[in-house]
Parts: C-alpha cells; sequence; structure tokens
C-alpha cells in the first residue's frame, strides 16, 4: 500500500483520468475525496465511485473555476479526515474553434478551469498543508500541450502552457514547506473529452499515425505515474513534467 493512510483531493474525478486516479489512490491505501461539478448525474457517479473504494472516501461538489467552491472544498476534507496530504487538480476542458473565432467567453471558460482552476486549487491545499506540516504533493494533470502546438485550441495550449509555469514556480516557492509539485503531461488517452475522435475512424487514424506506441492510453496508465508522484517514494521529486503520450511529444519528421 503506497499511500496507506494520505489524504487526496481529486478534482474532476467523477470521469476519465480524474475517475482512474481516485480509485488507484484508495487501492492504494488513501482517503479520497473524490470532487465533481454539480451537472447531469455527475453527483450520483461521484457517490458510487466512493461506494466501491476499499478505504474511506467521500465527495466533495464544487467548481474549480469558484475560489469559495474550491475553500469549502478542502474545509470539508479536512473536517472530514482532519488533514490534506495530497492534492491533484485534473478538472479540465477544452474548446476547439479556429483562432479567429475564439470569443472571450471561449478563452475565459477554458482559462478559469484548467489555469486559475489549478492555482486557487493549489492555494487552498497548499495553505493547508503548511499549516498541518510536514509536507505535501501537489500533482497537476496538465497535457502534451503545455509544450506542444494544437491548432484550434488556442485556449487550451495556453492554459496548460501556463500550467506548467505555475507549477515549476511553485515547486521553488513551495519547497521550503516539502511540498512537492510535478504535472503529468497525457498524451491522447481514452476518455469523454476525446469522445468525438474515438467515434471517428479517420480522425482515430490521423492521430494514431502520431503516436509511436500506435494506441491510446488508458487513464489507469496515467493514474499509475499519479500514484508514484503522490507516495513517498517521490519526496526528491519537484519541479517537473511526466509524459505519459506512447512517444507522442517525440516527434519524427516524416517528409
Ligand atoms: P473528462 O472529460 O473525462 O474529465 C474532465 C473532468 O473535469 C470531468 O469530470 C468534468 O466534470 C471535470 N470538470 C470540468 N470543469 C470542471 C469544473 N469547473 N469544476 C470541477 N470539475 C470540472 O476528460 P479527461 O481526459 O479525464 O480529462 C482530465 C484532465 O486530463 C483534463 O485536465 C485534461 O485536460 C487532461 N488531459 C486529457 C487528455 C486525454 O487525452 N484524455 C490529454 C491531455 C490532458
Amino acid at each position: 500500500m503506497r499511500l496507506k493512510d494520505k489524504v487526496a483531493l481529486v478534482t474532476g474525478a467523477n470521469s476519465g483520468i480524474g475517475k482512474a486516479i481516485a480509485e488507484r489512490f484508495a487501492a492504494e491505501g488513501a482517503h479520497v475525496a473524490v470532487n465533481y461539478r454539480e451537472r447531469a448525474n455527475n453527483a450520483e457517479v461521484a457517490g458510487q465511485i466512493v461506494k466501491s473504494f476499499p478505504t474511506e472516501g467521500m465527495t466533495v461538489a464544487g467548481d474549480v473555476s469558484k475560489r469559495d467552491d474550491v475553500e469549502r472544498m478542502v474545509a470539508q476534507v479536512v473536517a472530514k479526515f482532519g488533514r490534506l496530504d495530497i492534492a491533484v487538480s485534473n478538472a479540465g476542458l477544452e474548446i476547439k474553434k479556429p483562432f479567429l473565432e475564439v470569443t472571450d467567453d471561449d478563452w475565459n471558460k477554458v482559462l478559469s478551469v484548467n489555469l486559475y482552476g489549478s492555482f486557487v486549487v493549489a492555494q487552498a491545499a497548499a495553505r493547508q498543508i503548511v499549516k498541518q506540516g510536514p509536507g505535501g504533493k501537489l500533482i497537476f494533470i496538465s497535457s502534451v500541450h503545455e509544450d506542444i502546438p494544437f491548432p484550434e485550441y488556442a485556449s487550451y495550449c495556453a492554459s496548460k502552457g501556463g500550467l506548467r509555469m505555475l507549477m515549476r514556480n511553485l515547486a521553488i516557492e513551495l519547497a521550503p514547506y516539502q511540498i512537492c509539485c510535478n504535472n503529468i503531461a497525457p498524451g491522447a488517452i481514452a476518455t469523454p473529452i476525446n469522445q468525438s475522435v474515438l467515434n471517428d475512424p479517420e480522425a482515430m487514424k490521423n492521430a494514431l499515425g502520431e503516436i509511436p506506441l500506435g494506441r491510446f492510453g488508458r487513464p489507469e496508465e496515467v493514474a499509475s505515474v499519479a500514484v508514484f508522484l503522490a507516495s513517498d517514494e517521490a519526496d526528491y521529486v519537484t519541479g517537473s513534467t511526466y509524459y505519459i503520450d506512447g512517444g507522442l511529444t517525440q516527434q519524427v519528421t516524416k517528409y
């Protein structure tokens, strides 16, 4: 059990990568707070995820782009488990649009969840970790697009590029408190965010052509790196991005 008795908050954990991380953390002995945004049947899904844990967990409703929600979420976790050791900023979204058509609304929506949301979750978690001491782990689910351009996703790329620098700054600023900060940068992972590509054979063919391992990754393959970064085994690991991309970032010139 690599996370025995640790307390973790995972944002956007009702789906995809966040769900896999929450489930794996619980399997490794952690008490996990499953954050979900109140929409559709998210509350019910989050409740079922927590019920399946071998450890005691909890659900926490909240929109990561709202400071009050995030501070309340952290307070709820501390009220139940007495502390917070690990925060995974996973909640995210993307809007595909040609740059010339992007509206302020599109831009603000993506930046407020992916970048501001990660900032405010990291700050609320770090304040708690500093208060309780000693040490903790902040993990951000970034993207290969913290580095690689992606036409028609300018806001998404800007948010993840910003997340790269946010994490690197926090790694320095929070080092005196023994808080380790790292990014996980997935490539193409089979989750609902990619449903339109997964449903489109032509788009799939193009996507797979760019992935040396020739397949999409599974959310569980992201979770296994998250467990390492959250565990005591990674106590000397801070300020880095870990790519989980089947080789996607090692672009080969094909002409
Ligand atoms: P997903 O759509 O299954 O999960 C995204 C989650 O974020 C959902 O649970 C959604 O409800 C939640 N969310 C969105 N806005 C929120 C808000 N304001 N407050 C709280 N929760 C909110 O997709 P996923 O692939 O699991 O995405 C998880 C993270 O991984 C995202 O940050 C995404 O950018 C990143 N990522 C995914 C891939 C991929 O190929 N799937 C690649 C790179 C990065």
